[in-house]
């Protein structure tokens, strides 16, 4: 089974980085701990980072495998955005600008650096926190707030939580009412209204995003040091789950490792879940394709998603898509060799899984 021509909808992804990157630089940005790097260790020697020697060394003119000195030398010496995006084999790219967007390339200059088409995906905690920047009085913000989705969400394709960062899943389910909501308001007031980290003001921007109709993103599992491990189990979502079902909205679960098996079984008995292992799939590197191997266990193959989540270096875009195309070929094809899939079959469930899903999802035309 050959994938190359598989153009991907990389569906969670970031801009790319506008600065040139020093070894240090570098280094910060291949691991998703935010503390200082131990001068005894490198990122590099990692997962991601044997991958990136391996697999980006050859587009800079280098040797697979070329030392991380050399790998940067040449990197210094190219325009590593238009190299790596331009190979990355992406016809469509879903970009959450919520995140520290200032130091990357906006949704306009990643179409322009990869020819690719690019969408938007709106951060709830973001909108809220801008809301807040612009409402003198809390009372002001929750008419605001519906205006300002409105507003962000004419020409998006999808909205983002990030509740699993700012408090975890153990939440009350329950929709908050506008008593408890103009409380939480006023508490949040009362300190600032700078980062929504509140649990109240949280599920209630859950709500109002699933309300808007629109795909819901949301994080769950492996992520920076923000967030505890055993509160982003998705599992604890289940009756939030079952309370948003009525709505209708689609809800795609992100990253999800190492709950990528509970992921798994909510996007098989709610028809209303898919599942991501963005992100996972290239911090794994040459473990990829046993890790997607479980996501592929009890997910319907209608639920699968494919993105990169890169954020930072123009490698990530590119490494995402490699390391997801050489699994899957790797674990389809050991399907199609035991006998169990047909290969129409394996290159059809490819299809699906990096491109098709994502286009029905969106709407994408
Ligand atoms: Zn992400």
């Amino acid at each position: 089974m050959d994938l190359q021509n598989l153009r991907l909808v990389d569906h969670h992804v970031h801009g790319a980085m506008k600065e040139p990157l020093d070894r240090a630089g570098f280094e910060k940005l291949i691991t998703e701990s935010d503390r200082p790097v131990p001068p005894w260790m490198s990122t590099f020697d990692s997962q991601l980072g044997f991958a990136v020697r391996k697999y980006c060394a050859p587009l800079l003119g280098l040797e697979p495998h070329a030392s991380p000195d050399d790998y940067l030398a040449a990197r210094s010496r190219q325009d590593a955005n238009r190299i790596f995006l331009g190979a990355a084999g992406v016809s469509d790219y879903l970009v959450d600008t919520g995140h520290l967007a200032d130091s990357l390339t906006d949704v306009g200059e990643l179409a322009k650096l990869s020819g690719c088409r690019t969408h938007e995906v709106v951060r709830l905690e973001a909108e809220l926190e801008y809301v807040a920047t612009q409402e003198s009085t809390a009372a002001a913000v929750p008419d605001a707030l519906v205006r300002r989705l409105e507003e962000r969400t004419a020409g998006a394709v999808g909205l983002k939580s990030i509740v699993a960062y700012r408090y975890g899943f153990d939440f009350d389910p329950a929709e908050p009412s506008p008593a408890d909501v103009l409380s939480a308001l006023d508490r949040w007031y009362a300190t600032g209204a700078k980062r929504v980290a509140d649990p109240v003001l949280l599920r209630w921007l859950l709500w109002t995003g699933a309300r808007r109709g629109l795909p819901l993103q949301l994080h769950a599992g492996l992520g920076d040091t923000d967030l505890q491990l055993h509160k982003v189990n998705p599992a604890l979502l289940t009756e939030w789950l079952r309370l948003v079902e009525p709505l209708g909205t689609q809800v795609v679960l992100l990253h999800c490792y190492p709950y990528h098996r509970e992921a798994g079984y909510l996007a098989h008995v709610f028809p209303h879940v898919h599942l991501d292992l963005g992100l996972t799939t290239m911090y794994v590197g040459a473990r990829a394709a046993a890790v997607l191997a479980e996501g592929l266990e009890l997910a319907p193959f209608a639920k699968l998603l494919y993105s990169s989540d890169a954020w930072g270096p123009a490698e990530l875009h590119y490494l995402g898509a490699t390391v997801w195309r050489r699994a899957v070929t790797s674990v389809l094809g050991s399907f199609v060799d035991q006998g169990d899939w047909s290969p129409d079959d394996a290159a059809r469930g490819a299809t699906m899984w990096g491109r098709d899903n994502a286009v029905r999802l969106y709407r994408l035309s």
